[in-house]
């Protein structure tokens, strides 16, 4: 018999885990569960809906979605429908690739307030997470606030001063779309608490701010680095690009779009204001020392606004008695194996870092650690899943089904869109009739 493998988790990390355990071990079979309805993880839900060709990848998972030795299983929750232990039970190997989808807070006062949301809260809402469907942000305010400096903090600022037009052949949720149009937002800042030189955000990014139809973007000039500043070695190309745009957009006038981007750098936040919800956010101006550590200057200011995203990172979350690293926030493991039988990929294993092919060779490793369990191969897999979930009435999502929700999205499209997300559960099994 054919080694089983489970994988728990249908982003990226799953799917080139299935990817390569096919490669490597032709006659092992693999099921891939999710949460959801729907494949792929931030592919849909995290990556811009205005980025569509960073999607492209989903084309070649559902090519192993597709191989004869694998099966998709979605709308299966572990440990809601099957436990880790249920699955160990069942399969050679199981492998943990369930991101990374827990907001990292704050930390500061005033965070709880309505109006103050994470990155997987305010991406999931627009790119149509069902999870999210229900966040209404109050985008009836002239101001909002996004705290970061990497591309999702972009991501977020840019759809944010997008207009309904610019957002029309995209996938981005329609509840959303619609009220990003029509929000009077004419101030949108994003915080850095480091200078131009540490921020991580990449430059095909910062180049969009300066294409946007309604939004100027602004940039203190005085925080850039002359031009005799050597840039540091590592990345120096983006970077020396990074500069160069912020350069452009520090030459800009403020009046001459509806919409100004103020994209400010050494500032951290200290505590958000507001009674029930958020009227104002705190920020401290920070420096840097020598060492490039970030200090407090005791110099503070108020930014007056209804909506702050804090796009600071997000951590894995604890999974049914799996041992788990409070500290790094992730699965205990050493190079992707937590005991033997049980691995993690993705950024269920690494943390949240670094861009949908990071995760690739985390798959090569999954498949290097189930070869050595070939030989002892023994459990039934598939086909005692499919008893357990029948006894317990899961209505599994097979990769067909989804098929045909994809279909149905894509039949619902209008104006050049790729697709019109359903934005519930019930929604998505309910096309399959
Ligand atoms: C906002 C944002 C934008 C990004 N944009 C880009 C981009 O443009 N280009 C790029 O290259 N990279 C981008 N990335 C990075 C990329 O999305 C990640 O590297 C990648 O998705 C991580 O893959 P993963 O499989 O570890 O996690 P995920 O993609 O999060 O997949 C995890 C999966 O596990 C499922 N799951 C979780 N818990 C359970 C459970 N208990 N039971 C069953 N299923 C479960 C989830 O439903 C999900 O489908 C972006 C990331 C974010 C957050």
């Amino acid at each position: 018999m054919g080694l089983t493998v489970a994988i728990v988790g249908s982003g990226p990390g799953g799917f080139y885990s299935a990817a390569a355990l096919i490669k490597e071990i032709p006659d092992c079979r693999v099921d891939i569960i999710d949460r959801l309805p729907t494949p792929f993880g931030l592919i849909r839900a995290g990556v811009a809906p205005d980025h569509q060709s960073s999607k492209k990848i989903a084309k070649i998972f559902e090519r192993t979605a597709q191989a004869p030795q694998v099966r998709f299983l979605g709308n299966v929750e572990v440990p809601r429908d099957v436990s880790i232990a249920e699955l160990r039970g069942l399969y050679d190997a199981v492998v943990l690739a369930t991101g990374a989808p827990k907001d990292r807070r704050l930390g500061i006062p005033g965070e709880d307030l309505v109006g103050v949301y994470g990155s997987s809260e305010f991406v999931g809402w627009y790119n149509a997470h069902p999870d999210f469907k229900e966040l209404a942000p109050d985008l009836s305010t002239g101001t909002a606030v996004v705290i970061g400096a990497g591309n999702v903090a972009l991501d977020v600022a840019r759809l944010l001063a997008k207009t309904g037009e610019e957002v029309r052949a995209t996938d981005m949720a329609h509840y959303a779309a619609d009220a990003i149009d029509v929000a009077p937002l004419a101030d949108i800042h994003v915080f850095a608490r480091r200078g131009p030189l540490q921020a991580a955000f990449t430059h095909k990014e910062v180049k969009e701010f300066g294409e946007l139809d309604n939004a100027v973007t602004l940039v203190d000039p005085a925080v850039l680095p002359g031009e005799d500043v050597a840039l540091e070695d590592k990345g120096r190309g983006s970077q020396e690009k990074n500069i160069g745009y912020l350069r452009e957009y520090a030459r800009n006038k403020g009046d001459e779009k509806p919409v100004r981007i103020h994209l400010q750098f050494y500032a951290m936040p200290v505590a958000v204001l507001g009674e029930g919800k958020v009227s104002a956010i705190r920020m401290e101006r920070t420096r840097l020392t020598e060492d490039g550590k970030v200090v407090a200057t005791g110099e503070t200011f108020e930014v007056p606004c209804n909506i702050v995203v804090a796009c600071i990172g997000t951590q894995s979350m604890p999974l049914d008695n799996v041992a788990y690293d409070e500290r790094n926030q992730r699965f205990q493991n050493q190079d992707g194996k937590i005991e033997d039988g049980l691995y993690v990929a993705g950024w269920a294993k690494r943390g949240p870092s670094g861009t949908i092919a990071t995760n690739f060779p985390d798959g090569s490793q999954v498949a290097e650690y189930a070869k050595a369990l070939v030989p002892d191969a023994f459990k039934q897999g598939p086909a005692g899943l499919d008893q357990l979930l029948a006894d317990r009435e899961v209505r599994v999502v097979t990769f067909e089904d989804w098929k045909r929700i994809e279909a149905a999205e894509e039949a619902g499209a209008s104006h050049g869109a790729p697709r019109r997300k359903f934005t519930t559960i019930p929604d998505m099994l309910g096309s399959l009739g």
